[in-house]
């Protein structure tokens, strides 16, 4: 993976890239089916679908949260804030979620995470597996 391991800026995990493809969504520059949005988050259906209602849930403001293994005491609200969007998401009949979602973050290469910006996937409309793939 490009910049995954940066010669020069060391083993962070593309930390210092300086924008994700979530940048261009939220800007219009490429096409998102806007969910729901605030101030500070902004959700959007996923474009390749995991579950019949899929719906990921960013903060605006990346502020370092590249992954949830980045996250400390100065970002308890924003991820307070992501939580309770995905509650609010989770409930919405018309984008197809039924009772109860599966909320999953992916943290890290290890994690399955692709896009270096924090996002919570809110996955519905059908019955759950445990354990995850
Ligand atoms: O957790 P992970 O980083 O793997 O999730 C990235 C998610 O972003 C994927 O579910 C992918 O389908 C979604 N995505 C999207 N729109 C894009 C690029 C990726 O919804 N343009």
């Amino acid at each position: 993976e490009k910049n995954r391991w940066h010669p020069i800026l060391g083993a962070g995990w593309r930390d210092e890239e300086p924008a994700t493809i979530f940048d261009k969504l939220m800007s219009g520059d490429i096409p998102a089916t806007v969910v729901k949005q605030d101030d500070k988050i902004f959700a959007f259906k996923d474009i390749n679908p995991a579950a019949p209602a899929h719906v990921l849930v960013i903060p605006k403001d990346r502020s370092g949260l590249t992954r949830l293994g980045k996250a400390t005491e100065e970002h308890t609200e924003i991820l307070g804030r992501l939580l309770v969007a995905a509650a609010e998401i989770s409930k919405d009949k018309e984008l197809g979620f039924g009772d109860g979602a599966r909320i999953v973050i992916n943290d890290g290469p290890d994690g399955g995470q692709e896009v270096p910006h924090l996002h919570v996937h809110v996955l519905g409309g059908r019955s759950m597996q445990w354990p995850p793939g």
